[in-house]
């Protein structure tokens, strides 16, 4: 049978059959997603079906919603607590009776890889199937062997990162910790709540950093030594990187006063949006400077424009399907970092972009340039089976593979992460499979390569191997 990823050329596809089988089976490396902690912590069974694949995805449900289906109707949780739908076997069979919308999308792959491999459910999902896929799942779901435990060794993961505010006591990480159970769960240092003023909750998230860190944030360096100290309650949950999920990608070296009227603007609540996208961009020279301290790989995601879809917002709140990416500036907007620490071997920043014009024109030319720097893998709407083979095919002449940080998943269904990273195997086992039929790449240096790339850098580059640089 074809492989749908690996190439229409016979050659070429028995190739990569090689160099993806070399890879297929090495421990997963988790760096960045979002999976909640407490469902490990927890070890609960997973719920229905829908209520697992189907409700959180937004994928799933933003494309739904393109074609009329209100989220309600798929289980979407209301801000104002409204009723929504609540039946896991009516939900799923609305997505049946929808599923042509998914022809050809990444989703279908992803889900249907998900029914075969993770619980073993082949038939293929249609509006007169609907019960029968269910069914099958949900009897699998019942089962000890699909709690989260069993499933996270199962899918072989070495190592699986969480991501967790300042504000957030990590105690879902100490839980995990002290029960004895083994598996490597850590967290990542995510400031956005404490840096962006344009939140309704900044100040609030503020206050509750300061409470955790034992600090009064009544002035901007009080803050800073908060955050130090968040950072190091971090470390020693495990964290080896931070996550700045930013507008834009721009930083600033200000004299340190400067920032101080920022934040106390900031704090008495008058800070325009200018200021806040000034504020910003100093604090990510200010944790550039601070990962050079305490060795926290720093990870940038800048371009996405938040609840795009406002009366999606209103009714259903963030992180349901309404962000839509933006065209993103790297080149002057991280200048003034680079000028400060670009050079500096401590230093190490992973770059991720929605914008993926960007790749050839911008990225690869800054991480082939900067010992800093790495590309992060294809991003969320560029996280896909077509765009990864874009990525390498437009970064590699600059950028090679070495700067390039490996896959992340990057999601939040804990049950698609084994079927993204193969996807991730498969694709850039195609693309190397293209080097070696045109004789640029011999083959037992693409079979090296094909393991950095699944296994090896993931790790080096964001220090999960207790390396320090
Ligand atoms: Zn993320």
């Amino acid at each position: 049978m074809p492989d749908p990823i690996f190439a229409v050329d016979p050659r070429q596809a028995a190739v990569a059959g090689e160099l993806y089988a070399s890879a297929r089976d090495l421990p997963l490396i988790s760096p960045h997603g979002h999976v909640d902690p407490r469902l490990l912590a927890d070890d609960e069974p997973f719920g229905d079906p829908a209520r697992l694949l189907v409700v959180p995805d937004h994928y799933v449900t933003r494309m739904l919603l393109s074609q009329g289906i209100a989220p309600d109707r798929l289980g979407v949780p209301r801000r104002d607590g409204g009723p929504v739908e609540t039946d896991g076997r009516t939900i799923w069979r609305l997505l049946a009776e929808n599923w042509h919308l998914f022809r050809g999308t990444p989703s279908r792959l992803w889900l249907e890889q998900t029914f075969r491999t993770v619980f073993e459910v082949s038939t293929r999902l249609t509006p007169r199937t609907a019960d029968e896929v269910y069914d099958a799942i949900a009897a699998r779901l019942a089962e000890p062997s699909f709690r989260p435990r069993a499933l996270f060794e199962r899918f072989n993961i070495e190592v699986l990162a969480t991501t967790e505010s300042p504000a957030d006591d990590l105690a879902q990480h100490a839980k995990l910790a002290a029960d004895g159970w083994g598996g490597r769960v850590i967290t990542t240092f995510r400031p956005d709540d404490v840096v962006d003023m344009d939140r309704p909750d900044w100040a609030s998230s503020v206050r509750q950093m300061g409470a955790l860190a034992g600090v009064d944030i009544t002035t901007y360096p009080r803050y800073l030594d908060a955050l130090r100290a968040r950072r190091q309650a971090f470390i020693a949950a495990g964290a080896t990187s931070s996550d700045h999920g930013h507008p834009t990608a721009r930083t600033a070296s200000l004299p340190a006063s400067d920032v101080a009227r920022l934040f106390e603007k900031g704090l008495r609540g008058d800070a325009t949006a200018a200021d806040a996208e000034m504020f910003r961009a100093a604090m990510l020279v200010e944790f550039a400077a601070m990962s050079i301290e305490d060795g926290l790989v720093m990870q940038l995601h800048p371009g996405a424009v938040r609840d795009h879809n406002d009366v999606l917002f209103r009714a259903h709140g963030k992180d349901v399907g309404g962000d839509i990416p933006q065209a993103t500036d790297y080149v002057h907007a991280l200048r003034p970092l680079l000028d400060a620490y670009g050079m500096d071997p401590r230093l190490r920043l992973v770059l991720y972009t929605l914008d993926e014009y960007t790749f050839s024109r911008e990225l690869a030319p800054l991480a082939g340039g900067y010992p800093a720097l790495y590309l992060g893998a294809p991003w969320w709407f560029l996280d896909t089976p077509d765009a990864m083979r874009r990525f390498r095919e437009a970064v590699t002449d600059a950028a090679g593979f070495y700067n390039t940080a490996g896959f992340v998943d990057d999601t939040r269904a804990f049950c698609s992460i084994p079927v993204r990273h193969d996807v991730a195997r498969r694709s850039d086992a195609a693309y190397l499979a293209s080097l070696v039929v045109q004789q640029r790449l011999p083959m037992d240096e693409a079979l090296e390569t094909m393991a950095d790339l699944a296994y090896h850098l993931p790790k080096r580059v964001f220090r999960l191997d207790g390396g320090a640089a």
